[in-house]
């Protein structure tokens, strides 16, 4: 197979801000895996968790220096490629391993959902996120989701640096905002909150039961991430007992072994492709949490339709989808989640279920 990289910016309509800072502006990198007139497209980019961090430079430079050995080799059985793409980071690993599985499923001429078994069909609901900002601010990102589409789940990120204050106003505002939604609809909306690991102890248990009296129905990484995995599990069991709504681990999870590890102190896991490494991982973690009586969450970072369309092959497994990021880009080059309301079902091309959306690109469907 010959494998190459391309770089694309993607820009958001409207910049994001979390506990750790800002986006507007990220660049991206398309793989793209070609056998036997077949292409199969991943895509990757740099992320940071605040305690492990990766740039597109450094993914570019790993995945550069595999590609010559991947010359004279074949996309399957993916199998024998397993001892190669261990050795790369996450978001290394995450780009060929969806190119990889895309150019199974175009090969096999089904969608990946389909060819495991999935049932393509259910469809729930996904999350759309609020950033960090002021009162106004937040509830005008609110309005503007409602104008694009009529979103019944909001995920309020929490964690700002201006301290637990400023949160909490967030969250009565909005909480208020989707109160009169809700009884104007006649349809239950729900809050979300996402403290990105911005609070200390202290801090997360005095929010735990006043979230939950204002009807927030999961609160996600509530502290940072540890490095010690014991450390980490002893965080989150700490703040167990306070915590009445479920409890769901973010930048804390990465691959199966931390789903296992934390299974017995949270309700919930978000699965994303750059963490795990892509959608081999993704598949056992999803199914592993289920089996183990866990909430799963699939999420994003600043990710194209492509990236997104690939974690939507999960949505069948998912409580909770939270696959927004490219329904706030202004120039995605790909097409592919299925969105009706506010619901997302995957795409159903072969493999990841995406095309591109260029004319140029259209001849080579992806
Ligand atoms: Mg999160």
């Amino acid at each position: 197979m010959h494998c190459s990289l391309r770089r694309f910016p993607l820009t958001k309509a409207i910049p994001l801000t979390i506990s750790r800072g800002t986006t507007a502006v990220v660049e991206r990198l398309m793989v793209s895996v070609e056998h036997g007139g077949i292409t199969g497209f991943g895509e990757t980019g740099g992320f940071e968790t605040g305690h492990r961090h990766y740039d597109s430079d450094a993914i570019a430079v790993e995945l550069e220096a595999l590609f010559p050995h991947l010359v004279g080799r074949a996309p399957q059985p993916l199998q024998a490629l397993e001892p190669l793409l261990a050795e790369l980071s996450p978001p290394a690993r995450c780009g060929l391993d969806l190119a990889l599985h895309d150019w199974w499923g175009k090969r096999l001429g089904l969608p990946l959902h389909q060819l495991w078994g999935l049932d393509g069909e259910l469809a729930v609901p996904t999350s759309v996120t609020l950033g960090l900002g002021s009162v106004q601010a937040v509830l005008q990102r609110l309005e503007r989701w409602w104008a694009q589409l009529p979103a019944s789940r909001i995920k309020l990120k929490l964690g700002s640096p201006e301290g637990l204050e400023h949160d909490r106003a967030l969250v009565e505002a909005v909480a208020l905002a989707l109160e009169q939604r809700s009884q104007q609809q006649g349809e239950r909306l729900e809050l979300q909150v996402d403290a990105n690991g911005g609070w200390d102890l202290a801090g997360a248990r005095s929010m735990m039961g006043w979230l939950a009296e204002r009807g927030v129905t999961l609160v996600e990484q509530p502290l940072p991430p540890l490095e010690d995995p014991e450390a980490d599990c002893a965080a989150f069991a700490a703040l167990e007992l306070d915590c009445p709504i479920p409890l769901v681990a973010d930048e804390s999870c990465w691959n199966l072994a931390d789903v296992v590890r934390l299974a017995p102190f949270v309700d919930g896991v978000n699965i994303k492709l750059l963490k795990s490494g892509g959608l081999s991982e993704a598949l056992l973690m999803a199914e592993a949490a289920r089996r183990l009586g866990l909430g799963v969450m699939v999420g994003c970072y600043s990710d194209s339709a492509l990236l997104n369309g690939a974690a939507a092959q999960l949505l069948p497994l998912i409580q909770w989808p939270d696959l927004d990021s490219h329904l706030n880009l202004l120039d995605d080059p790909f097409e592919g989640p299925r969105l009706e309301s506010d619901r997302l079902r995957p795409g159903l091309e072969p493999g990841l279920g995406v095309r591109a959306r260029d004319a140029a690109s259209d001849s080579e469907r992806c």
